[in-house]
């Protein structure tokens, strides 16, 4: 048997490091098996899928140098490799469960399903819908199939008794049927859910073990009985625990930066962060801190994997990404590095545009451009001195914004500026006012390029991270004050 594992990321933000570090893990246990990794995109989510970031996601984890056997950039023998492009597969497997009586059409409308877990509440029973509470009187189910009203296509799942399923890392899990719902499995456009697509492709893509995060135990045993509903081997299990902030809270881009590209603007060595993430929950055998990605390979055991949630802890990488741009590189490494860093052309090209304009000479380009080459701007609270506003207005605006740009999910200059304009509306601020302490805030001073331009270009985590810096600088949210922007901003 060929071990194959691969890494399904759904394209819907930035790539994450979290993506990054399931595909190091997954990479390696294939690598140490002499097995294959297969890259599948998982973009069941037609609203909030984009090729933009599908493309952010393969240039990510290929400059981390995690390369993949199969991919739907590079083909192989399983594709399509991207969900989108597989839709009749689906709709056959989900019309094999119907025939073979482990799937049904259900016709209920929300309406309906929300009076039906109100009643369950009611009862004191557990939420989740199963197949009897679903079922409609067989003259209502006609009635509503024969007027073509819209279903969706759930899965059958006991309703009491216990599911067992084998975890690699953790051993036995057991799951009450009674908590597990009659999971959709095909939505009313016809599109699968991510259950139904994950069990056909891995089934189909001879994947022989799924290493994933945590967040995904739930599932298991929906996707175990999908895979005897179908007749199938499951692959082997393993759920990987989660990155964690260093207050150990779960790793999220409202406290730190999660984005491989903002790791990427800030200057970090590809080879330092897959080094940093091949930490997590890991170490080599000699417990060493600095090993390559061959290294890793080599020594691989996922045996070695503890469970205790791993931190992500920006200053340990910081001091690692040192040792690797001080010890490691000579002065043409080094000169390499910088050069794909920030000062080639794509890079460049983006800049000049913005700072042609203001120059007399072209010396006059460093110093008006330094923001797009630097992390933090050195900047204390004498730095909003000319801005008038209150402290306290100044923190919120920030801070509003920061939560504004979160949700952004296509980084381009026209989505920032529908977010500021609102954010002005709110503020009753002209729009120079209200940019002008994000100007300082983003580029350290008070007058250089554009700072709409500049955020798109600087992206969205190193933006966020400016934010929050000039929010620290200003003295920072108490947890009591946070609590009052949180409620203020729902409000919005
Ligand atoms: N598409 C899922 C994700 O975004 C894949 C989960 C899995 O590996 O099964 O993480």
């Amino acid at each position: 048997m060929t071990v194959r594992t691969r890494i399904a990321p759904s394209p819907t933000g930035d790539p994450h490091v979290g993506t990054a570090y399931i595909a190091l893990f997954n990479l390696c246990f294939a690598r140490q098996h002499g097995g294959e990794f297969i890259l599948r995109i998982e973009d069941t989510d037609r609203v909030r899928s984009t090729t933009e970031s599908e493309q952010m996601i393969l240039d990510s984890l290929r400059w981390l140098g995690l390369e993949w056997d199969e991919g739907p950039d590079v083909g192989g023998p399983h594709g399509p490799y991207r969900q989108s492009e597989r839709g009749d597969i689906y709709a056959e497997h989900a019309q094999r469960l119907i025939e073979a009586g482990h799937a049904f059409k259900c016709y209920r409308t929300s309406e309906e399903l929300d009076e039906l877990r109100e009643e369950r509440k009611a009862a004191g029973q557990h939420l989740a819908l199963k197949p009897a509470d679903l079922a409609l009187e067989p003259q209502e189910q006609e009635r509503r199939e024969r007027e073509g009203m819209p279903y969706v296509v759930r899965m059958m799942v006991p309703d009491s008794g216990t599911c067992v399923v084998e975890d690699m890392l953790r051993g036995t899990i057991e799951v009450d049927w009674g908590q597990v719902d009659a999971q959709i499995l095909l939505k009313s456009d016809g599109m699968p859910t991510y259950h139904l697509a994950n069990v056909v492709d891995d089934h189909l893509m001879s994947i022989t073990h799924v290493l994933r995060g945590e967040e995904w135990i739930n599932s298991a045993p929906k996707h175990q009985l999908l895979y005897e509903y179908f007749g199938w081997d499951m692959p082997r299990l393993c759920h990987m625990p989660l990155l964690r902030n260093p207050d150990k809270s779960k790793l999220s881009k409202r406290k730190n930066p999660t984005s491989i590209n903002y790791y990427r603007r800030m200057g970090f060595l590809p080879q330092a962060v897959t080094n940093y993430l091949g930490r997590m929950g890991w170490s080599m055998p000699d417990e060493r801190e600095k090993f390559s990605l061959e290294e890793m390979m080599a020594n691989f055991d996922i045996q070695r994997v503890s469970l205790g949630g791993p931190v992500f802890d920006l200053d340990k990488l910081t001091w690692l990404n040192g040792v690797y741009l001080r010890e490691d590189l000579d002065d043409r490494g080094f000169l390499q590095a910088l050069m794909s860093w920030a000062f080639n052309e794509e890079y460049l090209k983006d800049i000049l545009p913005q700072v042609r304009t203001r120059v007399d000479t072209l010396s006059d380009v460093a110093p008006l451009a330094a923001h797009f080459f630097s992390g933090m701007p050195a900047i204390t609270e004498a730095s909003f001195s000319d801005v008038k506003m209150e402290r306290e207005d100044l923190v919120k605006l920030l801070q509003f914004l920061v939560w504004r740009f979160e949700s952004v999910s296509s980084w381009k200059k026209d989505s920032l500026l529908v977010e500021v304009k609102a954010l002005c509306e709110h503020f009753d601020l002209k729009m120079k006012a209200f940019l002008a302490p994000v100007f300082i805030a983003i580029t350290g001073s008070s007058s250089s390029t554009s700072v709409m331009d500049g955020m798109a270009i600087i992206g969205s985590d190193m933006t966020r991270a400016r934010l929050r810096h000039a929010i620290e600088v200003l003295g920072g949210v108490s947890k009591k004050q946070a609590k009052r922007l949180e409620k203020e901003y729902r409000e919005l």
